[in-house]
């Protein structure tokens, strides 16, 4: 027996159990493959699990985050709009259970490797557990924000105090009470947290670099009456959600956009998309936002003078925290939700300090706490760290993947993030992919929307690659060009594509710039996955 003896054979080996490997699972096994899904953590959840912060949340509602199985779907209530981590992970258990998919899980399985061999055309997958699992497929479900940024801060291992990530967040949380507590990071992860502890917080400095448009979400309890109302539309919003331009249940009027609406009709659309309470405010006001000046300056200050309105006139938070049009657009960046975050940065125990580039950035960690460029330290207990991940190619090219020829997926992703629709790449057959750049799922949908369509997309691949008596199936050089300029010419007329944040990669020093979603929309891509199928996968070759 040697270190590449294969400990298990399989048909498919799926990478991760959040939202996207459980469902992948669970069709691969219904079409009969042999599949073994394979998890760095303890349990399921993905996303759900790892992300144990304080206060962490959807900011998608509960009824459309959901996968389209109508039992699945009716046998479930949610007690809020926007239900928290510690629900959705039990949701996910639900799911897991409802399914059966526990056996054909093997949990404290990190990914290590995964090679193509040519000759045999199968995937040897390892694992931290040390498994050696021989496939015919491997299919990644690693998730779009899985690789969190991590050691970041000059002399970080200098701090004496704790230092948490909030994409690692210990399950048995993090006390906060009467201790001298620093938030880095005021994006989507980091609102969340400071809204939450900083009540309970002996001091609480928040370190904010780029400011932020936030929206504030409404969140009422959920009763028999609401999931009696959402349960009796289950067919209506299962066919509406996945052809909307965001996966999500609202969508733009196309008879009410910018340009067609008089001054009054726009004030008019502002406000009832903001008061709605939800990401409705970005994804189903005016599609011009995206694309043009006027309307995204309009929208941006209309946002901006909300959270001016309440943070008091507060001169010194309104410039630590409020963007300006100098800044970026609404929207261009991905919105937060939040819920008392402006107001939990007024108490008197909470201290803003702007770390940007020309404010008071960061210079590094000291024994005490973190120093500032001005000399200043400020002495902290505990650190949280909210500081973003290596989004979308971050899960694949932190493991060590190699395709044809022993082509490696880390480097050429680190010289140029190119794929076929999301789906997979050219010089790695029967790789497929979920959730990785040029698609949707990479950043920019309702998560479950995007993700079922590509899991399902997948399975209906293999079951065609049966039917017709193939067993490879790889991106073609040709046809990946045409997906990565169609990409590229679709991103580019958007002001998306002009804004710094994780969207194109900036986060990451020396990734290389693409938007990592496809911005054509999710109805629109969904039929173009569709056409690619029915005329017989033309952007690939299968042999
Ligand atoms: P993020 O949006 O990338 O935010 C990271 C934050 O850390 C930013 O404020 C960033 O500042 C700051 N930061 C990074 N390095 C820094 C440094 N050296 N010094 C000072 N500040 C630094 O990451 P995230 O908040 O984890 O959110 C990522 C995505 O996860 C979200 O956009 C969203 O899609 C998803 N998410 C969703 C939910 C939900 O659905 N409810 C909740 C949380 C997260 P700069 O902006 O200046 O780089």
């Amino acid at each position: 027996m040697t270190a590449d003896t294969p400990t298990e054979t399989v048909d498919a080996v799926v990478m991760g159990a959040g939202v996207a490997g459980l469902y992948q699972l669970h069709q691969l096994r219904k079409e009969g493959f042999k599949t073994r899904l394979l998890e760095a953590g303890e349990d399921v959840g993905g996303t759900w699990y790892w992300n144990r912060y304080p206060g962490a949340r959807f900011d998608s509602e509960g009824h459309i985050y959901q996968l389209w199985d109508e039992e699945l779907y009716k046998g479930w209530t949610w007690s809020e709009r926007f239900p928290g981590q510690p629900e959705i992970e039990r949701w996910l258990h639900y799911v897991t259970d409802k399914f059966e998919l526990r056996k054909d899980i093997k949990f404290n399985a990190r990914v290590t490797s995964a090679h193509y061999d040519e000759k045999r055309n199968r995937w040897t997958v390892k694992t931290s557990a040390g498994d050696v699992i021989d496939t015919q497929y491997f299919i990644s479900c690693g998730g779009m924000l899985s690789a969190p940024i991590t050691n970041q801060f000059v002399d970080q291992d200098k701090f004496k105090g704790q230092i948490v990530y909030t994409s690692l967040y210990p399950a048995e949380g993090v006390v906060v009470k009467g201790q001298r507590v620093g938030v880095i990071g005021v994006g989507a992860t980091g609102i969340q947290v400071i809204q939450t502890i900083a009540p309970d917080c002996g001091h609480l400095t928040v370190f904010a670099r780029t400011p932020q448009y936030t929206v504030k979400m409404k969140n009422p309890k959920w009763g028999p009456a609401e999931h009696k109302e959402y349960h009796d539309a289950y067919e209506k919003t299962k066919t509406t959600v996945p052809d909307t331009f965001s996966g999500f249940e609202y969508d733009w009027d196309p008879t009410k956009t910018w340009h067609n609406t008089t001054p009054e009709e726009r004030q008019k659309i502002m406000e009832d998309c903001y008061e709605h309470g939800s990401l409705k405010m970005w994804l189903a006001s005016f599609p011009e936002i995206f694309f043009e000046k006027e309307a995204s300056d309009a929208v941006s200050q209309y946002v901006a003078d909300r959270m001016r309105q309440r943070l008091n006139n507060n001169a010194h938070l309104i410039d630590a925290i409020v963007p300006t049009l100098d800044d970026y657009g609404f929207g261009t960046h991905r919105v937060p939700l939040e819920n008392g975050y402006l107001e939990a940065l007024q108490l008197p125990n909470v201290e803003v300090i702007s770390v940007r580039k020309d404010r008071n950035p960061i210079k590094r960690f000291v024994e005490k706490g973190i120093e500032l460029q001005d000399g200043r330290v400020v002495e902290l207990d505990k650190i949280i760290l909210a500081t973003g991940f290596d989004a979308g190619s971050g899960a694949l090219s932190r493991i060590d993947v190699r395709g044809r020829g022993g082509r490696s997926l880390a480097e050429e992703w680190s010289k140029d993030i190119r794929t076929t629709m999301g789906l997979g790449k050219h010089g790695y057959p029967n790789l497929l992919t979920t959730a990785v750049p040029l698609a949707p799922s990479a950043a920019l949908c309702n998560m479950t929307t995007c993700l079922s369509q590509q899991t399902e997309w997948v399975t209906r691949a293999l079951v065609d690659q049966r039917k017709d008596g193939k067993t490879i199936i790889e991106p073609s050089a040709e046809g990946e060009e045409k997906w990565v300029k169609h990409h590229d010419d679709t991103a580019n007329a958007t002001l998306v594509t002009k804004t710094d944040s994780w969207y194109m990669g900036s986060n990451v020093p020396g990734k290389p710039r693409r938007l990592l979603s496809y911005v054509g929309g999710v109805g629109t891509y969904r039929k173009k996955c569709e056409e690619e199928r029915e005329a017989g996968y033309p952007s690939f070759v299968r042999a």
